[in-house]
């Protein structure tokens, strides 16, 4: 990266638990970047359809609650908030029945072309950013900075999610939640729009077996090739 390089634009995909949250947290706080979780977004959209008792696979009524929807990022010192129709819904898109809903919201064209357009905003608005989510390197930003895909063993990830929900105090089989992890990563790999995908010149990184500071550290060394 130039020295007082006026934007910059990092993306990091992969599948669920495979650590792109907390290592997209850990590299912008060091790098002094915005961080977009734009799952965030998907879960959000995936709350209000929820609420208005819409099935999730019915793409056009989906749409729908899309178009009709409002969606504002802002930051405050504890990190991103996600404004839908004016309320914050922050902690609420983490319920696990939001959890399980977002990959068929996510599978419509209209709803992926909204997103598309408010990160690319985002984006100009605070020109040097790290955005985190599925499509980030391969479509919405192919020509991004430095695009970097995570991932790690099946095992691993599910672990990493179900010391999360025991943290939270959500108790929870470990068979199923890697039942729940590949159903999702399933559907996100066969979507017909956007699907999850390893983008072209992306770095892959396996994080398994790796700490938060080792995985921030060689993304830092990329950025500063
Ligand atoms: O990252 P997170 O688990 O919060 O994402 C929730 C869901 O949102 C994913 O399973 C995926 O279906 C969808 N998503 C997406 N494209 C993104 C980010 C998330 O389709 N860029």
């Amino acid at each position: 990266m130039k020295k007082n390089c006026s934007s910059y634009i990092i993306t990091i995909d992969g599948p669920a638990g495979a650590g792109k949250s907390t290592i997209a947290k850990a590299l912008s706080k060091k790098l002094g970047f915005i961080y977009i979780d734009t799952g965030a977004m998907y879960r959000a959209l995936t709350l209000k359809v929820l609420m208005e008792g819409v099935d999730p696979k019915d793409h056009e009524d989906v749409g729908k609650v899309s178009k009709s929807s409002e969606m504002k990022i802002d930051y405050d010192e504890d990190g991103m908030n996600i404004f839908l129709d004016g309320e914050n819904v922050k902690s609420k898109i983490r319920a696990q029945e939001v959890t399980e809903n977002p990959s068929a919201v996510s599978a419509v064209e209209a709803v992926r072309n909204k997103m598309m357009s408010i990160q690319r905003r985002t984006a100009k608005k605070f020109k040097t950013t790290v955005f985190e989510g599925r499509d980030m390197g391969s479509v919405v930003f192919p020509g991004a900075d430095l695009k970097i895909y995570l991932d790690a063993g099946v095992e691993e990830r599910a672990r990493r999610r179900w010391k999360e929900l025991k943290a939270k105090g959500q108790s929870a089989e470990k068979s199923k939640v890697i039942r729940s992890i590949e159903k999702r990563d399933k559907y996100d790999r066969s979507r017909k729009v956007a699907p999850l995908t390893v983008p072209q010149d992306a770095v892959i990184i396996d994080t398994t077996g790796k700490s938060i500071l080792e995985v921030t550290e060689e993304i830092i060394s990329l950025v500063n090739k």
